[in-house]
């Protein structure tokens, strides 16, 4: 029971000038499962907050593969456990959703940088798979550290800023520790979609690469390279090892053969052989010159490929927003959405064909 609501001793704010309601619209789920298990609920409690936390009165969401990999009980290990049935009406069970942008309409008591009608954007989750957060951001209100937010960048609409946290916080954390820096080159393994999309941006245009190759299906290539790719590679009709050119950094996000490979395997126990033994990894491996760094998100690791988990990081929001409100980094919507606050689970189900093109939004909440 503990585990399925905020303490109340936690509460430590003092009062708010907005009007906050007691009970809210959240989508939850009480039981690990495919989208069918998503339900939108109307009473679930507004979650109190703590002396580091603000409230944000949430306006969008974006969804990522960390959200439904959760719901299917892939993280089971380090899950709090599930809320039961019979104690969803009136707490907040919901788990869903890590990105968000929205108003902030309450402070904690020890929040020195943030105030009452601030918009901000972030990853609510600090750790994605340790302790996640109760409160998603798939809600009327989130709860949300103040160290994990940034103001949202001043051209952005909601929608285009709650797409980013998640996807641009792993892109920067994962070329920083692959020590990607000016003059260097980089293979972006699944170029169009919500991080690869933002891997090109950054490493061109933060970190000054000298060259940019990116993977994707056929109908992307002209997507990636209006994301600053200089080469756009067909991956249904081209091996990227096979490439005469190597590069300094490999960074994938893909992690598992291509589909058409998958789909030619048998029963599940071939394709975690095949993802252990000739995974995309692998391949990885092949295309980078010798010292250089393979960063992979997912999937089995192959020396001297790293794999890491993202750290939800304002500083690093802060750091990057001159970017983001020059226009040298875009924010990048799926066009299939935004999609409306009631229709989260449909969003879901386009997100989980793996086709996604940038990120998929939920808009407006
Ligand atoms: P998306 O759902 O946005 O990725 C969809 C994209 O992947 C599509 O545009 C698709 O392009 C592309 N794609 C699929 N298969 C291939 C392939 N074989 N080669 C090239 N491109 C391909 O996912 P995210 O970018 O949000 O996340 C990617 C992975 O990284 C997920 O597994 C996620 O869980 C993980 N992740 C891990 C993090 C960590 O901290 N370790 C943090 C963030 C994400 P096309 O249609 O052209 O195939």
């Amino acid at each position: 029971f503990a585990s399925s609501q905020a303490a109340p001793s936690a509460e430590a704010s003092t009062s708010s000038s907005y009007s906050i309601p007691s009970e809210m619209k959240a989508w939850t789920y009480t039981e690990y499962g495919g989208v069918e298990v998503l339900k939108l609920e109307s009473n679930v409690a507004v979650p109190q907050v703590k002396e580091d936390q603000v409230l944000i009165k949430v306006a969008a969401a974006a969804l990522n593969p960390v959200d439904f990999k959760r719901r299917l009980g892939k993280f089971k290990a380090t899950d709090s456990p599930l809320p039961l049935e019979n104690l969803t009406k009136k707490i907040s069970s919901d788990r869903s959703g890590y990105d968000v942008a929205g108003v902030v309409v309450k402070v904690g008591s020890q929040v020195k940088g943030l105030k009452e009608g601030d918009e901000v954007y972030g990853d609510i989750s600090e750790k994605a798979l340790d302790g996640p957060k109760q409160f998603g951001s798939l809600a009327e209100y989130t709860a949300v550290e103040e160290k994990l937010l940034a103001l949202k960048p001043k051209n952005l609409d909601f929608a285009q800023a709650a797409s980013l946290p998640l996807a641009i916080e792993t892109a920067y954390e994962g070329l920083e520790k692959a020590g990607f820096s000016e003059g260097k080159s980089i293979l972006v393994l699944g170029g169009a979609g919500g991080v690869g999309s933002l891997v090109i941006q950054l490493a061109k245009q933060v970190f000054g690469a000298s060259k940019v190759a990116a993977t994707s299906s056929t109908g992307k290539l002209e997507f990636l390279k209006s994301l600053g790719a200089d080469l756009a590679i067909d991956y249904t009709k081209e091996n990227f090892e096979d490439l005469p050119e190597k590069f300094d950094v490999v960074y994938d996000t893909v992690g598992k053969k291509n589909d058409l490979d998958v789909a030619l395997l048998g029963t599940e126990l071939d394709m975690i052989y095949v993802r252990m033994t000739t995974g995309q990894c692998d391949r990885a491996v092949k295309a980078v010159k010798e010292g250089g760094s393979v960063v992979a998100l997912t999937g089995a690791v192959t020396p001297p490929g790293f794999r890491f988990v993202v750290t939800s990081n304002g500083d690093s929001l802060k750091k990057l927003n001159p970017y983001l409100e020059s226009g040298k980094v875009k924010a990048l919507v799926d066009p299939k959405g935004p999609f409306p606050f009631d229709k989260v689970n449909e969003a879901f189900s386009y997100l989980e064909t793996n086709r996604a093109t940038g990120k998929v939004v939920i808009y407006p909440i």
